[in-house]
């Protein structure tokens, strides 16, 4: 004996019906003996209780509903009925539409719609389904007789959602199996007192309806088809990763669906289970698949969970106070107050110094919990031993579910790593001893971020969505992003790094994708997005989309993105940028926002900061960390003076050398920007404070080295031509150098905490001698490197060389958030 149940959706049309049958046929084939329990056609309950209301309110707008009631209903008829079947149905179908009429006209009249009214009023949509499925049926030869439920399953007369009598019931069931043959068809959901009054199941309790017959008759399974594959791992409207748990036991089904997996109704585990009675869940869209298979075996998998809810709102009630500590039946008095006032509490929590009860319940019970807890507790609030209650709204619970839990330590240490990498608060923590089921309490906006983050790390640890918001695309941010889209498939496969690009802008538009932008026309996308770029704008977005393993990429050159550190950082999204303005500028801004990452367990760099792509901050950040003392840097730190001042001979002209530089794209635009040593004056500067010393931009001693005429020049050109007119000095220079075996290098040196940067002459003993090209070079002189220093040398400038400076510590990082 098997027991099949349909649900709203599965029976919605003629069509949907249809499939039904031929979900039945294989069973009717083997003779195998069935019950279906049907729940209403699709809406239909809905509708009913609509109209329910309507009429209460004496709202005579009731009598259209009437009208979609029956267009529920005849069309279907119609559509699959013929004959002696099709007359039957329509009777009953006329007759149940004219009750329904005049249980809504008594109840319009009275202007009152009792619960036990409503109860009534709803047996109709599984009453009217259920007789037109069986007249069906046996039309196309499937003999079934049609069964309702009102006749043997008894229950008090809780109306809405009554309690089922659960010996009066197997009683009559049995009796009625006894002395009927063959298979049927019930209505699920209703049933009635021992009066003839009409109950129902609570909503959705078609389910309750098939897992009591199937409890009943020792049925070898029961069979419960909806329209979703099963019970998946998430909901997949908020984790689109989220996939069907193929196997689960009693005790996980039943923590899933209490807590928001809303694929069965809760009540339907525990009459299954009480007789082992397999629960299969299965898809009437998708017959192939096997949907979840629920028993009361444990299945051999990797995976801890087997899945990961939420209850999106809810509302935190804390009570405490002095007066608490130690005073037995505080907990006691409190939950009773609240179950007399019918609240229902989803969660509690208690910290072990009593001074303070934490629960959550749902937000349509906040005002009848408050007044329930303010009369209990009178005596002591109005004496201030317990202080007034605490209620915390915009909360929701998540909860992580697995028996495999209880067996293994660190899945907490797990979770939690996973919520505050990604800044996620959590308000309040509830675990069952039996371990079965962490619970917790965290804001709304972070929701979905949560259950994505903890449904990657428990079931794609291997894989890992890092979250890419670039803004600038020039020349860095376009290479950077053809990079990433050339190395993305190997980092997916081989790295289990999966990077999208999900917030682009330059200075004109910007544009979003939370699925990742097709790098392969992000120029096109971009350019044709309405969004006008606004920095502003950017950062609330991202900031809103709120997604997990965030990084922020400032590609720019410009001061305004800085100013938004600090936000982004605080809301937990790591920065990763090539922009020197940040730990260049006050010593205080570049510790702060240090901190700020720290704090927020997130991560701020900044490797091509100085030497582009080339490991020099992090070589400097390995010698200190591991405990090694820097004694000196030297560095020839500027792609552009290494290019002019290794090309300068005393044979050159200084002039030409510098128009070539530019012209190729080595200088700024206006070379005196590189000349000046300004920009070599920051790299210094990062590189002193990385090493442990708090300089300050006035603190570096830089040697001017442009003669007074190009320094005052007004235009670009006006200092070219002054350039030409006053190039003597270098020439001088080049050749006393020259004449002595020397060469000119530009070194910025930090020596026991002073900074200078300074046109030296160096001889062949020195390492920056043979720098060639627009090589940079940075020399430690450490305790461990004294006799030889370490050396990096490499290029130091160039989009590529930066961009993939910069792809390397987004891999960085996106090794850390893993
Ligand atoms: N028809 C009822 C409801 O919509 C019962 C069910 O579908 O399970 O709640
Ligand atoms: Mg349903």
């Amino acid at each position: 004996m098997k027991v099949l149940k349909f649900g709203g959706s599965s029976v919605k049309n003629a069509e949907r019906i249809q499939q039904v049958c031929a979900i039945l046929k294989p069973y009717q084939t083997a003779n195998e003996q069935f019950v279906v329990v049907f729940s209403a056609f699709g809406g239909v309950t809905d509708l009913l209780l609509g109209m329910g209301t309507l009429a209460a309110k004496a709202d005579q707008s009731y009598l259209e509903s009437i009208e979609q009631f029956k267009i529920r209903h005849y069309p279907v008829i119609d559509e699959l009925l013929n004959g002696e079947y099709k007359i039957t149905a329509q009777t009953f179908i006329n007759e149940r539409t004219i009750e329904v009429e005049n249980i809504l006209k008594g109840i319009f009249l009275l202007r009152e719609g009792t619960k036990r009214a409503f109860d009534y009023l709803a047996s109709f949509g599984e009453r009217c389904s259920s007789f037109i499925i069986t007249q069906y049926l046996n039309q196309t030869g499937n003999s079934v007789s049609y069964l309702d439920a009102r006749q043997v399953i008894r229950t008090n007369d809780n109306y809405g959602a009554a309690t089922v009598n659960s010996k009066v019931t197997t009683q009559q069931i049995e009796a009625y199996f006894k002395a009927n043959e063959g298979n049927f068809i019930i209505t699920g959901f209703i049933s009635s007192t021992e009066k003839g009054s009409t109950t129902t199941l609570g909503r959705g309790g078609s389910d309750y309806t098939a897992a009591i017959f199937g409890a009943c008759l020792k049925a070898s399974v029961i069979e419960i088809w909806t329209d979703v594959d099963g019970v998946m791992t998430a909901d997949p409207r908020k984790v689109k990763d989220a996939f069907t748990i193929p196997q689960m036991t009693y005790a996980e089904a039943m923590e899933m669906s209490h807590f928001g997996a809303k694929v069965i109704y809760p009540p339907t585990i525990a009459p299954a289970m009480e007789m082992d009675i397999p629960l299969s869940i299965r898809n009437t869209y998708n017959t192939a698949f096997k949907g979840t298979f629920i028993s009361n075996e444990t299945v051999e998998t990797d995976a801890v969970l087997s899945g990961v809810t939420s209850i999106s709102k809810i509302v935190l009630l804390t009570l405490q106070g002095s007066g608490m500590f130690g005073v037995s039946g505080t907990a006691a008095r409190m939950f009773d107050a609240l179950a007399k006032a019918e609240v229902n509490i989803i969660v509690i929590t208690q910290g072990s110094s009593e001074h303070s009860i934490t629960c959550a319940i749902s937000p349509e019970d906040k005002e009848k919990a408050e007044k329930a807890i303010a009369a209990a507790f009178d005596y002591e609030l109005k004496r201030g031993y317990i202080d007034p209650l605490i209620i915390e709204d915009n909360l929701s619970t998540i909860a992580v579910i697995g028996e495999k839990m209880r067996s293994r330590p660190g899945i907490a240490a797990q979770l939690f790593t996973a919520l505050s990498q990604n800044g996620i608060n959590v308000v309040a923590i509830a675990q069952g001893s039996s371990e079965l089921n962490i619970s917790l309490i965290i804001a709304s906006k972070d929701e979905k971020k949560a259950l994505n983050a903890i449904h990657e790390r428990f079931f794609y640890a291997d894989t890992n969505v890092i979250h890419l918001f670039f803004v600038g695309v020039g020349l860095i941010g376009s290479s950077l992003l053809s990079q990433i889209q050339k190395q993305a498939a190997y980092l997916k496969e081989q790295k289990n790094i999966d990077l999208r690009v999900v917030g682009l802008a330059n200075t004109k538009t910007m544009l979003f994708n939370q699925e990742g932008i097709n790098l392969a026309n992000w120029k096109n996308d971009l350019a044709d997005s309405s969004e006008a770029s606004d920095l502003d704008g950017f950062i609330e977005n991202m900031i809103l989309m709120n997604l997990r393993n965030s990084i922020f990429v400032d590609n720019t050159a410009s001061a305004t993105p800085v100013d938004y550190y600090e936000q982004i950082l605080t809301n937990s999204i790591s920065i990763s940028t090539p922009n020197k303005i940040a730990t260049s500028s006050s010593y205080k801004q570049y510790r702060y926002f240090k901190q700020l990452a720290d704090t927020n367990n997130v991560q701020f760099q900044y490797e091509t900061n100085v030497g582009a792509g080339l490991p020099v901050i992090s070589t400097l950040k390995g010698l200190v960390d591991s405990g090694d003392k820097v004694l000196k840097i030297e560095g020839v730190l500027s792609g552009s003076l290494s290019f002019i001042f290794n090309n300068f001979t005393p044979e050159s002209s200084f002039y030409d050398i510098v128009l070539q530089a530019q012209k190729l794209g080595y200088t700024e635009p206006d070379p005196r920007i590189d000349l000046s040593g300004k920009d070599v004056r920051r790299k210094i500067l990062i590189l002193a404070r990385e090493a442990g010393v708090s300089l300050e931009a006035e603190d570096v001693d830089i040697e001017n080295i442009l003669p007074q005429p190009c320094i005052d020049a007004q235009t670009i050109d006006a200092f070219f031509s002054a350039l030409k007119a006053n190039e003597q000095d270098f020439v001088d220079r080049i050749t006393k150098a020259s004449a002595a075996g020397k060469r000119l290098r530009f070194i910025a040196a930090l020596d026991h905490g002073v900074a200078t940067i300074s046109l030296q002459e160096v001889d062949s003993s020195n390492p920056f001698y043979n720098l060639s090209g627009s090589d940079n070079m940075i020399v430690f002189t450490t305790e461990r490197y004294k006799e030889r220093p370490l050396v990096v040398r490499g290029p130091g400038a160039g989009a590529e060389v930066t961009a993939a400076g910069v792809f390397a510590e987004i891999i960085q990082i996106a090794t850390f958030l893993a």
